[in-house]
């Protein structure tokens, strides 16, 4: 098999379930050894397990809320005492927050959408970057939506949707500026993809309010039954992780099954 990431250490955010663990798996059966960052839960000690026991690749679970600025740099500084430096940086945990109209959206809610999402983000690649330089280079990947950039049906994610358009801001700001360090810097946009990414939503009972048309399916996929896999957006990952886009920067990249274009 192609080891593309032998000698290679990756972190990855949502690690426990959905996307991340699929990224997780995919990168470690490639050689990496994977810093599996997520509210320590079954999930993540489950990821690490199958990794470990299963792929017989190298990871370790590290108990971490992307959202805390210390827990975030702590973590960091582990996994490089752990693996001795990072490469790949996948800034992928992320939750739906609260649904609901925007004049009943609480301050508290809108707030708790942009701290894990947003503040995430850039926690995750500020402690990251140093790093990444000290390595002569990496790839970091930040996982948005089609939502905020490519559809707008998402009725009651102003939140949600106004996260994932600032993650795609940022993801081409960063890739300007660390350029010169040979740092790449991607963002990917899935469509909807079968996780238990629901299970993070709180819908407001003032939503019902709003008349949802039901001719706008949510998640229809013309180029599949159904929503995506994880491991669909696995693939593309580990593509940006690679050598494979050594001249992709900057860039967004959409992959849901032709579902925006519907
Ligand atoms: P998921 O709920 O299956 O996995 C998300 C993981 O992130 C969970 O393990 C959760 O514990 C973790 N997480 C949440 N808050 C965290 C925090 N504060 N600190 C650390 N970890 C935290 O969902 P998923 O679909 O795999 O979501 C991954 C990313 O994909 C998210 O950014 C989401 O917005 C994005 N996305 C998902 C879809 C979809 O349809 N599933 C579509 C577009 C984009």
């Amino acid at each position: 098999i192609r080891q593309r990431f032998q000698g290679k250490t990756a972190i990855v955010t949502g690690a426990g379930s959905g996307i991340g663990k699929a990224a997780a798996i995919k990168l470690a059966s490639e050689g990496a050894k994977v810093a599996l960052f997520d509210l320590l839960n079954d999930r993540t000690r489950t990821t690490e397990h199958q990794i470990n026991q299963i792929y017989r690749g190298v990871s370790r679970a590290f108990d971490v809320d992307i959202s805390d600025p210390q827990r975030v740099e702590q973590a960091v500084n582990e996994t490089v005492e752990a693996f001795g430096g990072i490469d790949i940086v996948f800034a992928n945990a992320g939750i739906n927050g609260t649904l609901a109209p925007v004049e009943e959206m609480s301050f508290e809610d809108w707030e708790r959408t942009m701290r894990i999402n947003l503040n995430g983000t850039f926690l995750t690649v500020k402690h990251t970057v140093p790093h990444l330089k000290q390595q002569g280079g990496g790839s970091i990947i930040i996982t948005s939506s089609i939502n905020g950039n490519d559809r707008f049906s998402g009725f009651g994610m102003t939140a949600y949707s106004t996260t994932k358009a600032g993650q795609v801001a940022f993801s081409k700001m960063a890739a300007l500026e660390l350029a010169k360090f040979k740092i790449r810097v991607n963002s990917i946009c899935p469509g909807a993809i079968a996780t238990n990414i629901d299970s993070s939503t709180e819908v407001s009972d003032e939503l019902d309010e709003i008349v949802i048309p039901v001719e706008y399916p949510q998640g229809s996929q013309p180029l599949a039954d159904g929503p995506g896999q994880p491991e669909n957006v696995a693939d593309l990952v580990a593509f940006l992780a690679s050598d494979e886009s050594k001249h992709i920067t900057g860039a967004r990249i959409v992959i849901d099954g032709a579902e925006s274009l519907l």
